[in-house]
């Protein structure tokens, strides 16, 4: 959408636009901030508020300052899929791949998880998939619990938006960040958790799974436990 035209949306809302000085309208710079996005989020939404919401939520991700990560990374990572998905993906962070194209799951744990996720019937587009963290930590080490702090406003954004029917947790990082918990997978596989009622299973990393395929058999009892709980409810 044109900048003219997005000060029309919002100026039409009600939504105050802050207007540099010295600046000509095609340079608009309109406040990217809650406010904002609470003010769309309380319209009823056409196609084009919605994803304006979703671009401005891309946007104060692709300029985040909040912790360290912003300093190595090529770009952020917001996600990508159906943004009206019944599944949701969530993973840990982004890798090499996914730091220099800006999409999640791009490299051959992206490939795998394309193929997890035909193995339930869907396609990769019918689903969201983002990650707990936005930025590539360097050598792909563990997110901090600092770096997964100020990044949960993003995540919880995206869920809020997406509003899935089920959450599959990718991996053992995701699913301790999402759980809150210090448990190992092996502990946090194979049942049903809550996240904010959604139905929340974990999976193994495909990543994981690439290295150690003894796995595999645990791995399709998990897509095959949420195929089953998604049936159930919706
Ligand atoms: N691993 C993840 O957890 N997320 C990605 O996007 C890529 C690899």
């Amino acid at each position: 959408m044109k900048n003219a035209t997005r000060l029309q949306y919002l100026e039409a809302m009600g939504i105050d636009v802050w207007v540099p000085r010295n600046s000509t309208q095609a340079e608009v710079l309109y406040a990217v901030d809650e406010k904002i996005i609470r003010d769309i989020d309380t319209k009823p939404g056409s196609v084009e508020l919605i994803n304006e919401k979703w671009a401005i939520l891309e946007k104060q991700v692709a300029e985040c300052k909040s912790c360290g990560l912003c300093d190595s990374r090529t770009q952020t990572v917001f996600g990508s899929g159906n943004i009206n998905a019944d599944w949701m993906f969530i993973g840990e962070a982004p890798g090499q791949n996914e730091d220099l194209e800006g999409k999640p799951f791009v490299g051959q744990a992206g490939k795998l998880l394309t193929e997890m996720i035909r193995a339930i019937g869907l396609s990769r587009g019918s689903v969201y998939i983002a990650n707990i963290l936005k930025c590539r930590p360097p050598n792909n080490r563990d997110p901090s619990l600092e770096e997964i702090n100020s990044c949960n406003q993003f995540l919880q954004q995206q869920i809020a938006w997406v509003k899935p029917k089920i959450i599959l947790a990718v991996g053992q990082v995701a699913a301790q960040a999402l759980l809150k918990t210090n448990e190992p997978l092996s502990k946090i596989r194979g049942v049903c958790h809550q996240l904010n009622d959604i139905p929340l299973v974990v999976v193994y990393h495909p990543a994981y799974l690439l290295r150690s395929l003894l796995e595999k058999r645990q791995a399709w009892q998990d897509l095959q436990l949420a195929n089953n709980i998604y049936k159930k409810i919706k």
